[in-house]
């Protein structure tokens, strides 16, 4: 066996050469032969249907068709050059332009003659055209002929690519001469032999070859599956490493519920917890006094109550002798914590102290030392948390809101905070569909909080288009009247803020326009601003002293203000489907009835209307997260999009999730029985692991 053939440079390969091989480099990263057997097809043409010229339509994309060649000439000259062919099929016509150094076609083909040609097609002036369609003469039977017939994999191959002659067909070519200069035993199995067996998947060279050169739809379906198994155990059995890692960790051991936990749930509780808030606490229960460090997801939807599971938990870590500590993800985020947390912590006389980057001078120091002494139990921050200089005594819960933004570095960063690293417990309001949960926090237990505390009205949601705004101002009024507040946010545009301050500043002057300064107050939130400016802005409309707060998403996560009843999203159709339900998310926090309005311009994309309609049906977040991966795939799910593990080649998180569950439990059981992959059997899951490595940075994930 010589695995390094396949770093073999392409240049090596007949009929590439030295400037085919810079153009597959520069065009498609291609550098060498394993790059190019990986570069699999996007998807196959049956070559042995023709589709009549009159039967052709808009919209078509490659097709087959078939006629007779009346006209075939030369047009131009130099870089314009083009060869421009008619061919007719009954009182139906298909012009063809070949573009580039196509002169030979002059000679080779021949007027009069029946040809099939092969491409996509367009129309231009009601007559359909193809650009660079492959052409044959057509033979009686059509698989007769070497290039006919079967199923044609189709790459996607740029138009520059095209220019520089590598085209679909020669692409293929390529493909096939590297098939010729390879032997199976070059292409070394990836799974064991008995995964293979249990599943009836092909051999991976077997696979390769009949992905890229299927004979019949079912040997292609089975390369699809046999590679999309690959792909899936590889990152399945990553998570399952790190989550055999995880369980086995040895962590601190919280034996006692006692008074601290006992007086508050007694006597300082505001309210019942829901049955789900309940199931989470013990679930959290189990794992601190097992022995092992805790590593617990806890999904619930906004205002669904994690904020006091978390407080519970700290009461726990402080009831056994340890510190605890809670990190949110903003400045304003962290402060509201804080003030919700020592307002009910205060009465039991339970030090709970701030620190966030603008805490400094004295504050800080003393803060700091206090942690060091042990002599403040809470603390509550921003990722300020982190840092080095930052020494607990005896630190032994960490609570992370709104997981998203931690990474995997810095949680274990934390972990260096105590002798044992510390239990770890993250709140996440992203509802994230199952199968893109086990890919992506796999290495995490997941607690779910499925249930409101009672009383809450669902949000009612309407969509208005622009037309509307005197109505939707007039209807705000109302509720303002009556004593509520209301959110209006605009989109934030990543790639101009100067922009974006503009919109959100013109937004501001019309809302003032309905809104006037002797009645009304509003409050403007932005990313520009100062943060202390901000802070007192926000605080403005916290208060309550300010009815409106007009702002972009920066009040997306977290920002509790029970009070406010509508939310007002501006150009709606700019919003991903995650970051309307955030956002809606913000009202509905009272027992008042709440709404969300969503204003959009009148002319939106289907994309955009389905959006919206699903907002309107639904104020469930699983739901609304299922439908956004659906439109939008999981790679782009909100938080997770710098996220390289759920990049697959093939597997579809949200069409394979059957397979997701199979891959799962599959790694799960080889990682149980050899944690380290060193049986011998399992010796081909190293080839495979460090394969896929290149495409999954595991350890990006947070
Ligand atoms: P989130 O899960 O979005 O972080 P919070 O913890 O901020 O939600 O809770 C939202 C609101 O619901 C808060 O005002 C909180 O006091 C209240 N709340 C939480 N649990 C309950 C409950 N069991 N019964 C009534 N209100 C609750
Ligand atoms: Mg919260």
């Amino acid at each position: 066996m010589r695995p390094d053939i396949l770093q073999t440079p392409l240049e090596f390969l007949k009929g590439v050469g030295t400037q085919k091989a810079a153009a597959l480099k520069s065009a498609l990263e291609l550098t060498n032969w394993g790059e190019l057997l990986e570069y699999y097809p996007y998807r196959y043409f049956d070559r042995t249907q023709i589709r009549p010229i009159v039967d052709l339509n808009m919209g078509d994309d490659y097709v087959q068709s078939g006629g007779v060649l009346t006209a075939l000439y030369e047009e131009g000259d130099g870089r314009k050059k083009r060869i421009r062919g008619l061919l007719v099929s009954g009182i139906s016509r298909l012009e063809m332009t070949w573009f580039g150094n196509m002169s030979f076609l002059l000679d080779k083909l021949v007027k009069g003659e029946r040809y099939i040609v092969f491409g996509k097609v367009s129309f231009f002036g009601g007559i359909p055209q193809m650009a660079n369609p492959e052409i044959e003469p057509m033979v009686t039977a059509p698989t007769a002929a070497t290039n006919i017939g079967g199923l044609q994999p189709l790459y996607s191959v740029s138009e520059r690519l095209n220019r520089m002659g590598i085209n679909n067909r020669s692409f293929g070519k390529i493909t096939r001469a590297l098939f010729d200069k390879l032997p199976p035993e070059a292409v070394p199995e990836t799974l064991p032999a008995g995964v293979v067996r249990e599943f009836q998947l092909l051999p991976r060279y077997q696979a390769l070859r009949a992905i890229h050169f299927p004979e019949t739809e079912a040997e292609r379906d089975a390369a699809i599956a046999r590679l999309k198994f690959e792909e899936l155990l590889a990152s399945q059995l990553a998570v399952a490493k790190v989550r055999k890692a995880n369980r086995s960790r040895t962590g601190f051991v919280f034996p006692r519920v006692a008074e601290k936990f006992n007086t508050f749930y007694k006597e300082y509780l505001p309210f019942e917890l829901t049955g789900a808030q309940k199931r989470v606490v013990k679930e959290l229960r189990d794992d601190v006094i097992s022995g092992h460090q805790m590593n617990r997801l806890v999904q619930g939807d906004v205002g669904s109550g994690k904020t006091m599971v978390a407080i519970l938990a700290m009461l726990l870590a402080l009831d056994n002798g340890f510190q605890a500590c809670m990190m949110a993800p903003t400045e304003i985020l962290a402060t509201q914590h804080y003030e919700g947390i020592k307002a009910l912590l205060e009465p039991m006389h339970i030090p709970v102290a701030l620190l966030t980057g603008r805490i400094k001078g004295k504050d800080r120091r003393d803060t700091l030392k206090a942690l060091e002494a042990g002599m403040l139990p809470v603390l509550i921050g921003t990722h300020a948390l982190i840092e080095d200089k930052v020494k607990f005594q005896n630190l032994g819960l960490a609570v992370i809101d709104e997981q998203h933004r931690f990474g995997v570095a810095q949680r274990s960063r934390l972990w260096a905070k105590n002798h044992l690293p510390p239990h770890v417990l993250i709140m996440t309001a992203t509802p994230i569909p199952r199968t893109l949960a086990m890919s992506l926090y796999g290495d995490l237990e997941v607690s779910v909080i499925d249930e409101l505390p009672p009383g809450r009205k669902p949000i009612q949601t309407v969509h208005r288009s622009d037309a509307h705004r005197v109505k939707v101002m007039e209807f705000i009024r109302s509720e303002i009247d009556k004593g509520r507040q209301a959110y209006v946010v605009y989109p934030l545009i990543e790639e101009s803020e100067k922009l974006d301050f503009e919109s959100l500043s013109e937004g501001y002057e019309q809302v003032k326009t309905f809104f006037p300064d002797h009645k009304y107050h509003i409050a403007m939130v932005h990313g520009r601003q100062p943060a202390d400016e901000k802070e007192r802005n926000m605080q403005r409309f916290v208060s309550g002293e300010a009815q409106i707060l007009v702002s972009t998403t920066v009040i997306e996560v977290g920002v509790n203000v029970p009070n406010a009843s509508v939310m007002l999203i501006e150009s709606a159709e700019r919003f991903g489907l995650s970051q309307l339900h955030q956002l809606r998310g913000r009202v509905g926090r009272g027992a008042d009835q709440s709404f969300c309005v969503l204003l959009t311009g009148q002319q939106i994309s289907a994309e955009s209307r389905t959006r919206m309609n699903v907002m309107v049906e639904s104020t469930d977040g699983f739901y609304i997260a299922e439908k956004d991966m659906e439109l939008r795939g999981p790679g782009d799910i909100y938080g997770t999009r710098q996220s390289g593990a759920l990049k697959f080649k093939l597997a579809n998180l949200v069409e394979d999730a059957e397979l997701v569950a199979i891959c799962r439990n599959v790694a799960a059981a080889i990682v149980e029985a050899d944690p380290t992959l060193s049986l011998p059997e399992n010796q081909p899951l190293h080839r495979l692991l460090i394969q896929q490595k290149q495409q999954t940075a595991w350890s990006d994930i947070s």
